[in-house]
């Protein structure tokens, strides 16, 4: 993914409006301060180059994407449960049908 660099000059108009700079780019061009590696979300200045987001808006994302998951792993179970039901009344055999529905259901939370 495409890191986010900003101006590390806070009283810097660049600053003060989240300004993201590209990566090639390395000095801000309204005050020549030079540029550093920024969270995409909340502006703050990175430790490293390896990450995107500061720690804090990492663990909020990991946390929004974690509530996701339940939400689609519970409508996927809803709905395998219905075909399920309607397999069985099809003649289907209801054992492998639910098997395939677990299957489905764990592919998504790995
Ligand atoms: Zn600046
Ligand atoms: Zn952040």
């Amino acid at each position: 993914m495409r890191k986010n660099k900003g101006c590390s000059n806070e009283s810097c108009q660049a600053y003060k409006k989240k300004r993201n700079y590209k990566e090639t780019e390395s000095f801000c061009s309204e005050c020549g301060s030079p540029l550093v590696y920024v969270c995409k979300k909340c502006y703050k200045q990175l430790p490293t180059d390896a990450e995107i987001y500061c720690v804090r808006c990492e663990a909020e994302r990991e946390d929004s994407k974690n509530k996701g998951i339940k939400f689609w792993g519970g409508g996927v179970g809803l709905i395998s449960g219905i075909g399920l039901v309607f397999n069985i009344i099809s003649g289907k055999n209801p054992i492998d049908e639910a098997k395939k529905a677990i299957d489905i259901i764990k592919n998504i939370k790995s």
